[in-house]
């Protein structure tokens, strides 16, 4: 892909070219909501307009390279500074943050880079307490709350502090990764909603043994879509909204893009020592992707500067991003007529079927990736730049687009095909690769008999597309691991179990998990209504500003 920062003198707009440092502002993607502060952006979640938070500018012009030899919490330092404004957080404070964030992973380097064979390595981003890649993201956000909070209450007894409810669904890894990065803060409740019997039971173990007393667990009778319906429910209910500040921790929250960032840069800096490379040497990037939080970061990553030739998207068998890169269109079913094209044919399987589909890799069944929102306004404005009106136009246009583009997807269940030149920017940065659950455990099989390797399923969705795409280009492919395979005994089992060497006890479970699901816990089961889960949300906060 050309690189589109500056760098290398490319001429695809980027805003303005200088960052303005000490500045960054953030606005929506839908144009309504703008000129915010990054605290405001954290703490809102999502704009009022229903868009999602993007900085203003992406920093172009930085001297990434001089990162190379710096730590993991030395690089996050750098990097977030590029986004969070000194005068709102003082850099000796980001820094405090930062260490206190990375502190609690288990690996030296916090995200280890692996290498598997051949130009593949494996960048392991599940060494944090709930052995998840959402950690990297959610510690630093549990500590960035708490940061604003102490400053925003400080001196203020009683009714006077501000008090954060943060509310969650989860079907399993976003619920635990959040529960350990808030529990125990002081002025934050947080409740994890998860569909009662549907997590695994370890993550079930993990969530609901946590018993600090701002950590509120419901487990509610229906599917991860209900407990979603009923988060959504709360975030637009004028009721709560007036009495209580709502906290989201999915990845609409801009400060989990942000965080994700530093290791795409940090596993390059890893590669090119220990492969010798030479700084500039293109990478590929290989992303198992579901909300497409994670692979977005990367596309920062690149803009800033990182020598990606390209990010690879991998599906699951939910594969509306795999659909767009391949139609243009961004769509919950696809259309009829292109379907008998065979235009949607793949893997010789019709994939698209009502609703979610339940795979092996639970945290990647999604039907709509918010944060491709975030993707789609970056190459809309882009397509408004070349008509070559002045940024603020371009920045209103982009969000004009966006706006109409998700009413469409709200009323019809999809939009598109997008314009010929928005498909082109975004196959041009972007492959993506969708893999079946036969595949992702084929994949898991033939590393534990290769090189006795457990891969999780949703880092065997991005190793099936690293060697697919390995058959393309031939430059090093870095693959995003993104959970411990502990986490999903039940995929690993169904995988291995028929193999002589294999056994979970010996091969993948980690210390840490071990007499878990017998310790005590706390959880509170509701039934499906947003009214009765208002009620206990309300109830519970009461008590805890009592206590
Ligand atoms: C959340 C998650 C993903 C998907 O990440 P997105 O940012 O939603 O694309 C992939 N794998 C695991 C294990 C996850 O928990």
């Amino acid at each position: 892909m050309s690189n589109t920062n500056g760098v290398d003198g490319s001429s695809v707009p980027n805003g303005s070219s200088e960052t303005r440092d000490g500045s960054q502002r953030y606005l929506s993607t839908r144009g309504d909501d703008y000129d915010l502060s990054f605290e405001d952006v954290v703490l809102k979640g999502l704009a009022s307009d229903g868009g999602l938070y993007i900085p203003e500018e992406i920093p172009s012009n930085v001297d990434w390279q001089s990162w190379k030899d710096l730590s993991f919490p030395d690089l996050a330092l750098e990097i977030l500074s590029l986004y969070i404004s000194p005068s709102e957080i003082p850099r000796d404070d980001l820094k405090g943050i930062i260490d206190r964030s990375y502190s609690t992973f288990r690996a030296p380097e916090t995200t280890p880079l692996k290498h598997l064979h051949d130009n593949l390595y494996l960048l392991e981003l599940f060494h944090g307490p709930t052995f998840a890649f959402k950690d990297v993201a959610l510690q630093f956000l549990g500590n960035l709350f708490e940061y604003f909070l102490v400053r925003k209450n400080a001196g203020k007894t009683g009714a006077d502090r501000h008090h954060l409810t943060v509310v969650g669904a989860t079907s399993g890894d976003t619920g635990s990764a959040a529960i350990y990065g808030l529990r125990g803060k002081k002025d934050v409740s947080v409740f994890i909603l998860h569909p009662k019997g549907r997590v695994s039971p370890i993550q079930e173990a993990q969530m609901t043994t946590v018993l600090d007393d701002n950590v509120h667990n419901l487990a509610v009778t229906g599917t991860f879509d209900d407990c979603q319906d009923i988060v959504k429910a709360l975030f637009a209910d004028p009721d709560i909204n007036s009495t209580h500040n709502l906290g989201a921790v999915n990845s609409i929250n801009w400060a989990r893009i942000l965080a994700q960032i530093v290791y795409y840069f940090y596993s390059y800096f890893s590669l090119v020592k220990s492969a010798n490379l030479t700084i500039g040497d293109k990478v590929r990037y290989v992303v198992p992707s579901g909300n497409f939080g994670d692979i977005l970061a990367g596309y920062f990553a690149y803009r800033m500067g990182l020598p990606a030739e390209k990010l690879v998207i991998a599906t699951n068998e939910n594969d509306i991003l795999d659909r767009f890169w391949k139609t243009g269109m961004y769509e919950k079913k696809p259309v009829r007529g292109l379907e008998a094209q065979g235009g949607l044919q793949v893997d010789g399987v019709k994939a698209h079927e009502d609703g979610v589909k339940e795979t092996l890799s639970p945290a990647m069944d999604i039907l709509v990736s918010s944060n491709f929102e975030r993707l789609l306004w970056f190459l809309a404005y882009e397509f408004a730049a070349i008509a070559g009106m002045d940024d603020e136009w371009n920045k209103k246009q982009a969000g004009q687009e966006i706006t109409a583009w998700m009413k469409q997807l709200r009323s019809n269940g999809g939009f598109g095909p997008v314009y010929q030149d928005v498909h082109t920017s975004a196959r041009r940065d972007f492959e993506s690769e969708r893999v079946s659950d036969s595949q992702t455990v084929e994949t898991i099989k033939t590393y534990f008999n290769k090189i006795n390797y457990v891969l999780d399923p949703h880092t065997a969705v991005g190793v099936t597309a690293s060697v697919r795409s390995m058959a393309r280009s031939n430059v090093p492919h870095i693959s995003l691991s993104t959970a411990h395979p502990a986490k999903f005994a039940g995929a690993v089992e169904l995988a291995l179990k028929d193999e002589a060497d294999f056994s979970f006890e010996k091969n993948v479970l980690p210390p840490e998990f071990v007499g878990l699901e017998s310790k005590e816990k706390r959880v509170t089961e509701v039934e499906n209504s947003w009214q009765t889960v208002r009620e206990i949300v309300k109830k519970q906060v009461e008590e805890e500003l009592k206590a």
